[in-house]
């Protein structure tokens, strides 16, 4: 994409700014403590602020983005809606809404085939665990340590990273478990099929001591994101299919984030022949033109709020303007191939380039992922595997994270950091020659890294 020509404007970027710092309460942020850049556009895989500076934007905002910014398609088809039919309430049929359902069904593995629409990712968690409960008559939600479901109350209790512990409820029926990650092996392991073994019998064991006729769901993301992107050993989520079938147990995949192309496919579940009961889904989507997620339902669950009403609804469900973003995102995926796109640039470019960099830099101890969805685990020391930063740290001890994030931005490079990891989750739609100016600049940003080994 030819870059956008950017004139400079530090006085509006500044007025920007001061109205922001004056109104706008931020997300999981230490309000007096934050200085957010004012962004003053974005087009494909950049944004660029008032003071001419653009980035390569290796977040994908927060890894929705999957088509890239802007996407000529996807702002005619809202524009197009608004003027035609700008909003009208879930109950009724509306094509637009219809067409998206159709559409999102055709993708989703297996049965899947009835969507619950919803306006995000934690409101699909919310319903998938009501759904599960419902159609089990169970209370208990069994979920992984290292994973990220959303900030509402059951989704961010579902949630194993440290943003739950301010959130916390006593009983909310709420089990953790590990899940595999052999880099960090929570059980000693030292081979994937052990890996994978082993933690299909801790979760066993959970639900033994648990009581199985109380255990109504287990949820899982099918690649964690937020948490480090950990693909899954060979035979894990097949087992836990096995398991969930075995005791009656509701299988929800939460696809969020891993959904709509980031792995290379069209839900990471396909990478593992794995179809669960119920897929949450959101983000890539609609790239989050318009906020819109959602529950994909297996026939069996659906059929059992066939005569009985399902007990949950939203005033925005399937909005119009929301469904317009999606059909127009999907027709745009499948049209110009970012699907596979996206699997190309992993297996060639990305996946490739930043094992070089592990290669010839002392802070990275792991590079994992797949299609455009890739954790870099940095380390004090490859050999004992020290996190280059320790487990939640903040401020002082945050530094050497600190160091690399200012670095790259100093590179043009937008960074995902998280904990001791960065992210390299540019847009689905990324070009080569993109990746390799992310992977360049990534280059400068370990080198400031490197010091803090
Ligand atoms: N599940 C997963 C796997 C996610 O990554 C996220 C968001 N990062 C959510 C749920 C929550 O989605 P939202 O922020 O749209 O509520």
């Amino acid at each position: 994409m030819t870059p956008h020509v950017i004139e400079p404007d530090p006085q509006a970027g500044a007025a920007v700014k001061a109205a922001d710092r004056a109104h706008v309460f931020h997300s999981w942020s230490a309000q007096g403590l934050i200085d957010p850049l004012a962004v003053a556009g974005a087009e494909g895989s950049y944004f660029w602020d008032y003071d001419g500076n653009r980035y390569l934007d290796f977040t994908s905002g927060l890894v929705y983005t999957n088509i890239g910014y802007q996407h000529p398609k996807v702002v005619a088809a809202v524009q197009e809606q608004a003027g035609k039919l700008a909003t009208f309430a879930p109950a009724f049929a509306i094509d637009v809404r219809s067409e998206a359902a159709r559409l999102i069904a055709e993708r989703t593995p297996g049965d899947l085939d009835k969507i619950f629409f919803t306006n995000g990712g934690a409101e699909a968690v919310e319903n998938a665990v009501r759904m599960a409960r419902l159609h089990t008559g169970r209370t208990k939600v069994l979920s992984a340590y290292r994973s990220y479901h959303g900030a509402t109350s059951t989704a961010i209790n579902l949630t194993g990273d440290p943003r739950r512990w301010a959130s916390d409820t006593a009983s909310a029926g709420v089990v953790h478990f590990w899940a595999p990650f052999l880099y960090r092996s929570p059980f000693y392991a030292t081979t994937e099929a052990e890996e994978s073994a082993r933690a299909l019998q801790h979760l066993e064991d959970t639900i033994a001591f648990e009581g199985p006729q109380t255990v109504a769901a287990i949820i899982l993301e099918t690649v964690p994101g937020t948490a480090g992107i950990m693909t899954p050993p060979p035979g894990y989520l097949a087992g836990v299919r096995e398991i969930c079938d075995r005791y009656g147990i509701v299988f929800v995949l939460d696809e969020v984030m891993a959904g709509f192309g980031r792995t290379g496919k069209w839900f990471a579940a396909d990478h593992f022949d794995v179809v669960p009961d119920l897929l949450t889904f959101a983000k890539g989507v609609n790239s989050g033109y318009v906020p819109l997620g959602g529950v994909a339902i297996s026939a069996e669950i659906a059929a059992t709020f066939d005569k009985r009403p399902y007990p949950g609804g939203l005033t925005y469900s399937g909005h119009p303007l929301a469904c317009a973003a999606a059909v127009a995102t999907l027709n745009v995926m499948a049209d110009e191939k970012v699907v596979e796109h996206a699997a190309h640039i992993g297996e060639h470019v990305l996946g490739p380039g930043l094992r070089e960099l592990a290669e010839r830099h002392p802070c990275v101890g792991e590079v994992r992922g797949l299609g455009v969805f890739w954790a870099l685990d940095l380390v004090r020391n490859k050999e004992t595997r020290e996190p280059l930063v320790p487990y939640n740290a903040a401020g002082e001890a945050n530094a050497p994270m600190a160091a690399f994030a200012a670095a790259a931005k100093k590179n043009g490079l937008w960074p995902f950091v998280n904990m001791n990891r960065t992210h390299a989750v540019p847009a689905c739609t990324v070009s080569e020659a993109e990746a390799k100016e992310g992977l360049a600049a990534l280059d400068a940003a370990l080198a400031v890294a490197d010091e803090h080994t």
